[in-house]
């Protein structure tokens, strides 16, 4: 985690964000919304701060909003999740995330298995809890893993299958099959599955399905979200993890020490925000698609090869036909080159696998429509 010279090495979108300040350029490498989220989310934050909800709440989360995750479950996905023991309110989805690596890995003979490329604190939470990571990759341009390689990959060894769908960066939604499969290698090999959900709204040709609702699946799957991509609060930091009791209290028991608790004003406004209409959902992932439509027209137009996103905020693009194949130093040229900042996927990759993407860029559409035209007009100068 630490670079050569034993500093603290930025995350790259710390990285590219600072890049994106410094030249003026549009920022669509880290993934966050440049508007705000429904106004009685936003009124109920303030409402609750007012009220004195200032002082720490209760360890496993308040009450309104595990009532509030369990009632969603089970409307969206039919899920049954006992609020009192099967639920806790963590800092965002990263700290269910490392907080639950930290709880079930016992050592460097414990495997994590996860699809490649993968967002960048799975690998830095794997490293933290002491595992080995053992990762399948996913290959354009449908990034659907290829099963054998999967099968492969599961052993004895494997304590938890860490999976995200929709994914980050790819866009992809993974079939079903990809999903059944999951589950009975986690049963043949008595694995834990860790799912991280927080795209589960911005699925956008089919509902999501969570790996929870698979036959056998729900007895060993934890199942991370967060408020921060369904209400664009990403700054907000509320995320929660549930499965089975015994589980969950081991992540609550290392949760503890890492922060405590977090985020009381923030917890009754998502409570608000998870029981909105269907419509406000619904509307959510239309809007992000309609978005990505018009990146990805734009970086066609550019001469980048698109591949077209199932879900979640990023569109990826091959740079190859307009001298990219580097997309590396493409994307450190970007911003003086185009006034426009991107992510190269191989910051979502381990070191011996950056070749077979080195020509692919992750563009977040998570802007206002005016912010992407003027990026994919800018953009044009590439051709
Ligand atoms: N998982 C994935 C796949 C993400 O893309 C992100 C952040 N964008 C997170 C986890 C972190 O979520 P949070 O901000 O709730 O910690
Ligand atoms: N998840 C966001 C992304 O993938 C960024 C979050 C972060 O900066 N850690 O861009």
């Amino acid at each position: 985690l630490l670079s050569s010279d034993g500093a603290v090495a930025p995350t790259i979108f710390a990285e590219m964000s600072a890049a994106a300040a410094r030249t003026g350029a549009i920022n669509l490498g880290q993934g966050f919304p440049d508007e705000d989220g429904p106004a009685e989310v936003l009124e109920a934050a303030r409402a609750a701060i007012a009220n004195g909800a200032n002082q720490y709440p209760p360890g496993r989360g308040i009450p309104d909003l595990l009532s509030a995750i369990s009632e969603h479950q089970r409307r969206f996905y039919g899920l049954q999740v006992d609020p009192e023991r099967e639920i806790i309110v963590t800092a965002g989805a990263t700290e269910a995330l490392t907080a639950t690596l930290l709880a079930l890995i016992d050592g460097a003979d414990d495997e994590v298995v996860v699809f490649e490329p993968y967002y960048d604190s799975y690998a830095a939470a794997a490293a933290l809890a002491g595992a080995t990571l053992r990762t399948v990759p996913l290959r354009a341009p449908d990034f659907q893993p290829d099963l054998e390689q999967l099968a492969a990959a599961v052993t004895d060894r494997t304590r938890i299958i860490l999976i995200n769908d929709p994914h980050n960066p790819t866009g992809a939604v993974f079939r079903r099959e990809v999903l059944a499969e999951i589950v009975r290698l986690a049963e043949k090999h008595d694995a834990i599955i860790v799912t991280d959900e927080v795209y589960e709204h911005l699925a956008f040709h089919a509902p999501h399905t969570p790996i929870a609702t698979l036959p056998g699946a729900a007895a060993r799957t934890l199942t991370i979200s967060s408020a921060g991509k369904t209400f664009s609060a990403t700054g907000w930091k509320i995320g929660w993890v549930h499965g089975p009791a015994d589980l969950i209290t081991a992540v609550l028991t290392v949760k503890q020490y890492l922060t405590y608790v977090n985020g009381s004003p923030f917890q009754p406004a998502i409570a608000v925000g998870l029981r909105l209409d269907d419509s406000f959902f619904d509307g959510a992932a239309a809007v992000l698609a309609r978005k990505h439509e018009i990146l990805g027209a734009g970086l066609r137009a550019a001469g980048f090869d698109v591949l077209a996103p199932e879900g979640g905020y990023f569109t990826v693009a091959d740079a190859t036909a307009l001298g990219g194949a580097d997309a590396a130093a493409f994307c450190r040229a970007l911003p003086d080159r185009a006034g426009v900042v991107a992510i190269p996927l191989t910051a979502f990759v381990s070191d011996v696998r950056r070749g077979e993407y080195s020509g692919l860029i992750r563009f977040a559409a998570c802007k206002r429509v005016e912010v992407l035209e003027e990026a994919v007009s800018r953009l044009a100068v590439l051709r």
